[in-house]
């Protein structure tokens, strides 16, 4: 837990400087405050997500396995299981990690949907509630909205007989990714805009403004847009407003815990 601690807050600081510096030389919104609104709010999620939220997952993604694994017939065999198995095994090492990384995203692109949807809007709304979007607004996801997704992405590749090893050693790029995309810069990737996720691009999913609402789902791969009809990404403009449309999400973490359950509640 204390090793966990320091390696967070190393490498926050890192993440820090690195986007400070590039948010500075590269602004989307020139101007925008480093430490800007809800910045501790987003603070705490940087450290809850890792320790709590993830936990919480990987228990889930277990509870969800057992059963499933167990109607396949496989052994629950802990060794068995990290070692993968079937025809995903004889596979390269390379076009397994292809594989997990298109089919992970095809997977991710309609989960990201579904929360955009009525009955799951409000847990996903706390992520869309930062109204000065930077690197830091990526880690700012309700631990439902997070579990829930982490479920959808491991438990189909252990499934087809992924090793779990290699599906967890792309959290940390996938995180980074992330972290990537949401930061206060305007590429796009020019030539790559549809087939390379952008800070342009995903800044475009964040907008408040009418015309993306509803567009960029991917986290990686647009083209999965371009299929879906949900692309958006103009030449010569970018997003200037974000947030929820209702304002109706709190600043505060705790605020944002509670957020979905009183809007269900109040809902119903
Ligand atoms: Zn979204």
């Amino acid at each position: 837990m204390t090793q966990k601690l320091i390696g967070l807050t190393i490498a926050f600081t890192l993440l820090t400087l690195i986007f400070w510096a590039v948010e500075f030389l590269w602004p989307s919104i020139k101007g925008q405050k480093k430490v800007r609104k809800g910045f501790w709010t987003d603070v705490v999620y940087w450290f809850f997500t890792p320790l709590i939220s993830k936990t919480i997952s990987q228990i889930a993604v277990l509870i969800a396995l057992v059963p499933a694994l167990l109607m396949m017939g496989r052994t629950l065999n802990k060794e068995a299981i990290a070692a993968g198995y079937g025809p995903a095994l004889s596979l390269p090492p390379w076009l397994q990690a292809l594989l997990i990384l298109v089919i992970g995203d095809f997977i991710g692109y309609w989960t990201h949907r579904w929360f955009h949807s009525r009955r799951l809007w409000a847990f996903h709304a706390v992520h869309h509630s930062s109204k000065e979007l930077d690197w830091l607004s990526s880690v700012r996801l309700h631990p439902v909205n997070d579990i829930v997704s982490r479920i959808f992405q491991a438990v189909p590749f252990v499934m087809l007989g992924f090793s779990p090893v290699v599906i967890a050693a792309y959290v940390p790029f996938l995180t980074f990714y992330s972290i990537f995309i949401h930061a206060n810069v305007s590429w796009s990737f020019g030539p790559l805009r549809h087939v390379i996720a952008s800070p342009a691009f995903h800044r475009w999913h964040h907008t408040k403004e009418d015309e993306a609402i509803d567009m960029n789902f991917a986290g990686l791969l647009p083209v999965w847009d371009v299929m879906f009809g949900t692309f958006y990404l103009p030449n010569h403009k970018q997003p200037t407003e974000f947030g929820v449309h209702d304002d109706s999400v709190p600043e505060s973490f705790w605020g944002q815990m509670m957020y979905p359950f009183r809007k269900r509640s109040r809902s119903s």
